[in-house]
């Protein structure tokens, strides 16, 4: 009977564990494999950053969630891959056979792409995860005593702005209760060509309604932002025109900032000859399986999927939660079929849709498809969608320890949306 390994407990690999659970034989093992011990609720860091929540709210313990529904689990780093040999090797020294790998190892932080910046060796914080946003808390609670200037936003590269949006509006609503707002000049600065285009070439109305968000809350900002380098309390960054050239430099102090990093695949996945693009994220056919090696399935933020469009500072197209969950879905069922010897029919839905927090209020928008000219381009602010993205971090918590795969609370949530259906 064929062995499984999920590399990758995160947003995607939790649920493909669930998923191929339900869906196969008790005879076939499952097993995942995951750097560390403890699942994190990734869209929650940004509130962690400001002490709105903890990592004991938004973490837990893998290892009885995954064991009780029969699925083995393994807490080490994966350091390198043998596809040829369908076998991987781990930190510490053990090799694995699969019969069927699936990835799901999410995002290299790519902070040595712009030197200075990044927690760990520079002066910018992140929100990637809960350590960053545990350590931005720290810095955030020494700037609180001696504010000034912050620069929030997202380096060249990026894909991932949502949680730089959200940051910035949950920064300026958390130093507004404690009436520091004033102290606090906030330039929100983005490799983005235009404010809300999010690396999805917009969405509806987002341009103007985000436009005019920053505006009410006294935030400036800086489109087309090549960040060149960070120093101790400096930033600098070419501002580029439409057509890439050289607009204006600035050199723009800081006491704060958290910069969104741009992202790559990780090392032991990279390093495999003909899985990846050159950035590292693995090349899949529309099946989601990788294109050189027959056996191996790959979902989330580390698979490769090509910009919206051309930006005059690199930008990527993000990978959002309710996306990944539909890749999960059809690598799923692609398994299945491969184990009864039938070809893979199912596919992904690469649509768009996502809860953006903004301290009180909120921002949802959905693109169908993601790449324009699009079904569906919708973007709404509204008090229900800060309330609905609390509910969403409850409800898929309890889904990742109990085990349950069926998106329900997704769907209602696009039932308020008034869609149907993200296949259509
Ligand atoms: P991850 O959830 O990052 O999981 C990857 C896992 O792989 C990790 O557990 C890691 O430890 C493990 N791993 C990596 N390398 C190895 C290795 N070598 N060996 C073993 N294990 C390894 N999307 C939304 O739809 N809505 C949101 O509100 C939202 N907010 C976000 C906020 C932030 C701050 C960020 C960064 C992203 C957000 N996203 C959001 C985008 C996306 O949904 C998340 O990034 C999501 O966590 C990606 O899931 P994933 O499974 O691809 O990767």
């Amino acid at each position: 009977m064929a062995h499984i390994i999920i590399l990758g407990a995160g947003t995607g690999g939790m649920p493909a564990a669930y998923e191929l659970r339900e869906l196969l034989d008790h005879s076939h093992q499952i097993t995942v494999i995951n750097a560390v011990e403890y699942f994190q609720f990734v869209p929650s860091n940004p509130w962690v950053a400001v002490g709105w929540r903890d990592r004991e709210a938004i973490t837990f313990h893998i290892r009885p969630h995954l064991e009780k529904k029969g699925i083995s689990f393994i807490a080490q780093s994966v350091v390198s891959l043998q596809p040829e040999e369908s076998a991987l090797t781990l930190a510490d020294g053990s090799v694995h056979q699969y019969d069927f790998l699936v990835i799901t190892t999410g995002p290299k932080l790519a902070f040595e792409e712009v030197p200075g910046s990044g927690p760990s060796t520079g002066f910018t914080q992140s929100v990637c995860s809960i350590d960053h946003a545990e350590h931005a808390y720290t810095a955030y609670e020494q700037f609180l005593t001696d504010p000034g200037p912050a620069i929030i936003g997202a380096m060249p590269g990026a894909s991932c702005f949502g949680p730089a949006y959200e940051f910035a509006f949950i920064f300026n609503r958390d130093l507004k209760k404690r009436k520091l707002r004033n102290k606090v000049p906030i330039t929100y600065v983005t490799s983005e060509p235009y404010i809300g285009h999010l690396g999805l070439g917009g969405v509806g109305d987002s341009k103007s309604m985000l436009e005019s968000e920053l505006r009410s809350h006294d935030i400036k900002w800086i489109c087309n932002a090549k960040t060149t380098k960070v120093e101790d309390g400096m930033m600098f960054v070419s501002e580029m025109d439409e057509a890439g050239n050289l607009k204006k430099e600035h050199i723009l102090p800081f006491k704060y900032s958290m910069m969104l990093p741009a992202f790559r695949g990780v090392d032991p996945i990279a390093a495999v000859e003909g899985l990846c693009n050159p950035r590292g994220f693995v090349l899949i056919d529309e099946y989601q399986r990788s294109k050189k090696y027959k056996n191996i399935y790959s979902a989330g933020v580390c698979v490769a999927i090509p910009p919206v469009e051309a930006t005059p500072v690199a930008t990527g197209a993000p990978k959002t939660g309710y996306m990944i969950e539909s890749m999960v879905t059809a690598v799923v069922h692609n398994i299945e079929a491969d184990l009864k010897g039938l070809p893979a029919t199912s596919k992904g839905t690469w649509n768009a849709i996502c809860l953006a927090d903004m301290g009180d209020t909120g921002a949802a928008f959905v693109a169908l498809p993601q790449i324009p000219p699009r079904n569906v381009a919708w973007f709404k602010k509204g008090k229900w969608v800060h309330l609905a993205k609390v509910a969403f971090e409850k409800y898929f918590m309890h889904k990742m320890k109990q085990g349950t795969s069926e998106p329900i609370y997704e769907k209602y949530v696009l039932k308020m949306m008034g869609i149907e259906r993200l296949d259509k």
